[in-house]
């Protein structure tokens, strides 16, 4: 043994530190005395005060040092093997991915396909991948047109770690919640994670593909509203059916000039880009409740198969800042509909019985937010009024408010159209039409009644004209009362 070695086994020895019995430095005494030749470990491995503590030392060190090793090579193996893909919440795909995730778990767990419709590979490896064993519900409310409240309810696959098999390939999902952070709506920040083997990782694509056609067959022929929700934009229930673009009936050609406008718009966004001119438009629709200023949005969303972001600008707690924030953030291919935008113009700050001091949204406010939209996607603003008299010239500018348009009560032209699309099968000749028409006239109808009105005296009598004329008389007194 040479010098260098007693000196590290002197070392060692000292670090014990138990020299109270003078049994260590017994043994101190024999490192320093060791020959060459001599076996000091053979003399240390027969002590029962080295087994005791360097033994155990040195043998904790090659432990830590082993597993050290072992853990950098599985992780080295793991990078080389496997390929993750992480989706974050705030990810559009979030939702499809987990959708998605439920119906391979519910084609996975199939409990009509027998093993023979499965065959041997397959229904073993059935048994022995977990699946889906841990399930969220995720609830959706929505309301119906009548005002009550609708509520859906949906599987999705829940905290921790699942394995799902797809197209040869396993993939383990992890979805997990990270830290202790929440959203501003409160809901934790999470992830989903899907492990696969490198060589599968063109799989990722295909995954994400079928997630987003299910997601689109979900939505199509849906109009997505979005309502604000502390501040962000939130899907308001479940995708509503894309209510007709002639369903409702504006004057003649004013609903179709809007929708040429609009689509005219969308399709010029190279000449914006190339001229470093914001790419937006806002309409500005305006006249008494009940005209079907927010029902033409809708129709008009659903025409250009786009969603509708709802907004109203005397809504309680919106300030400012809020405004501005989600008009920079409305999700794509989605018509902002700002209802109310006088109110950023009155001075409703009056308190009422709860103290509530009315919006808190003032007129810089709303032109700083309008101007303040710049988004290489198109960005389509719609506001609407039922007092004109209280807006401010400030608004109607280029890039604020670009087409203004009058939705008045029903006209002639409105009220034969509106009859139409009620009776149009039950009164082919017509007859019935001239008499309702004949008779609104008499009593000063027409430009005085509201399109909402009239079509819920025809809803009341559906598939009966007669009945409709029966009751138009009702409509005059309600007129009146306006
Ligand atoms: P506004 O936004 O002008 O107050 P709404 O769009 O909320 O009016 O209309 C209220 C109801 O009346 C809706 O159910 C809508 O279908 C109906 N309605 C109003 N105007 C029309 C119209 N011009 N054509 C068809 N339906 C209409």
């Amino acid at each position: 043994m040479d010098d260098s070695s007693i000196d590290a086994a002197t070392k060692a020895l000292s670090g014990l530190k138990d020299s109270k019995d003078g049994k260590t430095d017994a043994l101190l005494e024999m490192a320093r005395a060791g020959k060459p030749g001599d076996s000091l470990i053979a003399q240390l491995s027969s002590n029962p005060f080295f087994t005791a503590g360097f033994g155990l030392a040195a043998l904790g060190t090659a432990m830590r040092y082993g597993s050290q090793g072992l853990r950098k090579s599985t992780e080295l193996i793991r990078r080389r093997l496997l390929v993750d893909l992480e989706v974050t919440k705030h990810d559009d795909s979030y939702e499809w991915v987990l959708s998605w995730m439920t119906t391979q778990f519910q084609k996975q767990m199939d409990p009509t396909l027998s093993r023979k419709d499965l065959g041997f590979v397959e229904s073993v490896i059935r048994r022995v991948t977990p699946g889906l064993h841990h399930l969220q519900i995720a609830t959706a409310r929505s309301k119906t047109p009548g005002g009550s409240e609708r509520t859906a309810f949906s599987l999705v696959p829940g905290h921790g770690r699942h394995f799902l098999r797809y197209k040869n390939a396993f993939i383990k999902v992890n979805r997990e919640r990270i830290g202790k952070s929440f959203d501003a709506n409160g809901r934790p920040f999470e992830t989903v994670t899907l492990t696969t083997l490198y060589y599968h990782r063109q799989i990722f694509e295909d995954i994400f593909q079928e997630a987003h056609a299910l997601a689109n067959q979900h939505t199509e022929g849906k109009t997505i509203i979005y309502t604000s929700r502390n501040v962000q934009w939130d899907r308001s229930g479940q995708p509503k059916r894309r209510r007709p673009f002639d369903s409702v009936v504006l004057e003649e050609g004013v609903a179709d000039r809007i929708l040429s406008d609009v689509r005219e718009f969308i399709s010029a966004r190279e000449w914006y880009l190339d001229r470093g001119i914001p790419y937006r438009r806002g309409y500005l629709l305006y006249g008494p409740p009940g005209t079907g200023k927010t029902s033409f949005v809708q129709a008009l969303a659903g025409e250009l198969d786009f969603n509708i972001a709802m907004l109203s600008l005397s809504q309680r707690g919106l300030t400012d800042d809020l405004l501005n924030q989600l008009l920079l953030t409305v999700p794509p291919r989605t018509i902002v509909l700002l209802e109310d935008a006088d109110a950023a113009f009155s001075n409703r700050r009056q308190a009422d019985e709860t103290g509530y001091t009315g919006a808190a949204v003032t007129f810089s406010g709303l032109l700083n937010a309008l101007d303040g939209v710049a988004s290489a996607e198109e960005r389509i603003i719609f506001m609407t009024t039922n007092h004109i008299d209280r807006l401010d010239d400030a608004l109607i500018r280029p890039g604020r408010v670009d087409m203004t348009m009058h939705l008045g009560d029903a006209t002639l032209w409105q009220m034969e159209k509106l009859w139409e699309r009620f009776y149009g099968d039950v009164d082919a000749g017509g007859e019935g039409k001239k008499t309702f028409i004949k008779r609104a006239e008499e009593i000063g109808l027409v430009d005085q009644v509201s399109t909402a009105a009239l079509q819920g005296l025809f809803l009341y009598n559906k598939g009966d004209p007669e009945g409709a004329i029966g009751m138009v008389d009702q409509l005059a007194v309600k007129s009146r009362g306006r």
